[in-house]
């Protein structure tokens, strides 16, 4: 299924970029850095726990609408990113470049393979 496999590479993904974001979001917080002041105000531990579980809560809420919009992007633009490979010239071209020139190489005019595993089904075209 088409739509499990961008779910599962937009939650790697954002699971990811969520958790280098996450060291600097809490250090906002901690020194008091608010962009729309202008100026820094550091806050005490004890105030940085309290706010802990709410700013968490916030975080976590952003997490997911970003998922969502992720997710929904990928679906969208279909694979379309996703890279091919001319099974003679060996010409390599997304296949948004490729749907263009209806699924044909625009080198040479010769079909198209995913170019994921290319190497793997055609061992004797590793040079
Ligand atoms: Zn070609």
């Amino acid at each position: 299924m088409e739509t499990m496999k961008y779910i599962k590479q937009s939650a790697k993904r954002v699971a990811i970029f969520s958790l280098l974001i996450l060291p600097f979001f809490l250090i906002c917080i901690k020194v008091g850095y608010n962009k729309w002041a202008g100026d820094i105000k550091p806050i005490p531990w004890e105030a940085f726990l309290a706010l802990l579980p709410k700013a968490m809560i916030i975080y976590t809420a952003n997490v997911i609408c970003f998922f969502i919009i992720y997710t929904m992007m990928l679906i969208f633009l279909k694979g379309s990113n996703d890279s091919y490979i001319c099974t003679k010239c060996e010409n390599v071209l997304k296949k948004w470049q490729m749907d263009k020139n209806s699924g044909k190489c625009t080198a040479c005019g010769s079909n198209m393979e995913p170019l994921e595993g290319f190497y793997e089904r055609h061992p004797e075209k590793r040079d």
